[in-house]
This record gives structure tokens, sequence and C-alpha cells, in this order.
């Protein structure tokens, strides 16, 4: 019994003292993309997964940074939403009680507050940023110190665990405010399950963020998409998706707020949920 949990203890301490494997799941999910390592956090990477557009005018990446890494102080003039999607990290606010912050939490960044993020000691920590580019780039400042990053802190844990195995769940991270016009949500599907044909009157962007599922506008192909992929859905167009027929997916939703909403259609029938799907390529296009 002894040995046992020693065992299972060496077994623990090994796969804590492998960020970089950690650090390897995560890049993962932005297959294709490139790295250049955002200012002040060497052992961090930033990617892109959308530019502000017509559609939604917020840039949106996926940030990783290895164990014991943080950016410096900043703040962004049209504020920021942080989703956490791996490991554990650290938030804090100027004046406020550092925070620890975990896969599923969501940070609102209000406009112009200087605050800094980075990962927890012994976990690497990866979050999806959404950032409101009409007022311009970050502001940097001084860097966080050590006794910054000791601080005192507290857990966060705003928002609940998104999905039970294998069970259908959607959790609302963000209501749409004047600040941030837009409606952010984790949606799981089991296997097989898929949601209805539908149009949003103020499109949608989705984000693969675990498993994979499948896409499809009216009148196109059904695309398989995977953990990382993007699909941003034009306003009004009918299109479905859902979990994959063998592996259970989760998709973040960011929806633009609209006077039309989203309107539901017909069920998606078996025969368009078997069709012969083709690998949905955003990035490298
Ligand atoms: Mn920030």
């Amino acid at each position: 019994m002894i040995k046992h949990t020693l065992i299972c203890a060496l077994a623990l301490g090994l796969a804590a003292s492998s960020p970089r494997a950690a650090a390897q799941d995560a890049y993962d999910f932005y297959r294709g993309a490139t790295f250049p390592p955002p200012r002040d956090a060497p052992a961090a990477w930033l990617a892109e997964l959308h530019k502000a557009d017509d559609l939604l005018g917020a840039n949106i990446a996926v940030a990783t940074f290895l164990p014991n890494t943080r950016l410096a102080w900043h703040n962004h003039p049209a504020g920021q939403i942080l989703i956490i999607t791996d490991g554990v990290g650290y938030y804090q606010e100027q004046g406020q009680t550092r925070q620890i912050v975990r896969r599923g939490d969501v940070i609102k960044c209000l406009p112009g507050v200087q605050h800094w993020h980075g990962a927890a000691v012994e976990s690497a920590f990866s979050y999806i940023a959404i950032s409101p580019a009409q007022k311009g780039p970050t502001v940097w400042a001084q860097p966080v110190t050590d006794e910054e990053y000791r601080s005192p802190a507290r857990d966060r844990r705003t928002a609940k665990p998104a999905r039970k195995s294998g069970a259908s769940s959607q959790a609302k991270l963000l209501a749409a405010d004047t600040t941030f016009p837009f409606e952010v949500s984790s949606t799981s599907l089991g296997r097989g399950a898929r949601l209805p044909w539908h149009k949003d009157g103020g499109g949608q962007i989705l984000i693969v963020t675990d498993g994979a599922g499948y896409f499809q506008e009216r009148e196109q192909q059904k695309h398989l998409l995977r953990k990382g992929d993007i699909v941003e859905n034009a306003r009004d167009t009918e299109h479905w998706y859902g979990a994959a027929s063998e592996i259970d997916a989760t998709f973040l939703t960011i929806t633009p707020v609209s006077e039309a909403g989203t309107k539901w259609l017909t069920k998606v029938t078996d025969e368009e949920y078997r069709a012969n799907a083709t690998i949905y390529v955003k990035h490298g296009e």
C-alpha cells in the first residue's frame, strides 16, 4: 500500500514537472498558427484566431503560458474578456487581491483598468482573449515583481464547469452589455448530439475548445471541426453544428447582439448528420 502511494506520488510529481508537455497539449489548439512571443513573457505564445471585422469588432486570440510566467502590468483601452481554457493562472487588478483562476473562469476586464495575468507557479495556463479593437492596442507598463506575483490570493471560480461527461449542456459565460456587445456561451454536446438548423441575426463565431464536431451551412458540405478550429458564421445564414459521432464536443460561441436574435428551424435528420464530412481548414488559408 505504501509502495502504491509512493508510485502515485511519483507519477503526480512527474506530471507536474512536465510543463512542456502541458504546453504542447495547449499548442495543439492552434494548429497552423504562428507564435510571436508576447512582450515580457518569453515562455508564452499568442495565436490570433480572429481579426476585428464587420461581424465582430474585437480581436480574438489564444494565449498559452508555461508555469511561472506572467505578463507585465497593462490595460486595454476598450477592455478585454478572458475565458480560461486550460490550467491554472493568476489575475490581478491594481489595488485588488490577486486571484487564482482556473479552466472555465471568465474575467471581464473593464476599459483602462490596470492589471496583469499569467500562469500559476506549477501549472501551464491558457485562455481565449476577446479584445474590442475600436480604441487601440494594449498599453504596457512596468513588470510584475516577484512580491506581487506571490502576494496573498483568493480563488475566483465565477463559472461552474461547463459539462458533465456525455451530457449536453449550455453555460452562459457572459451577458452582452454596452462595453462588450456580444454574448459568450459554452455548449457541450455528447457524441451524436446536434443542434437544429438555425440562423443568428447578428452572425456568430464558433470556437471548438474540446473534442470534435460537425458544422454545415445550407447547400454547403458538412465539415469536421477539431479542437482549435474557429468558424465565422455570417448573419442570417442557415446552419447547424453538433458533436461528432464518436467524440464529444465543446463549442465556445460568441454572438453579437442583434434585433432578430436566433431563429430555430427544422431538426437535422440522421441522413444529414451522417453525410460525408470534409476536414475544416481555416488556419493556413
Ligand atoms: Mn489583459
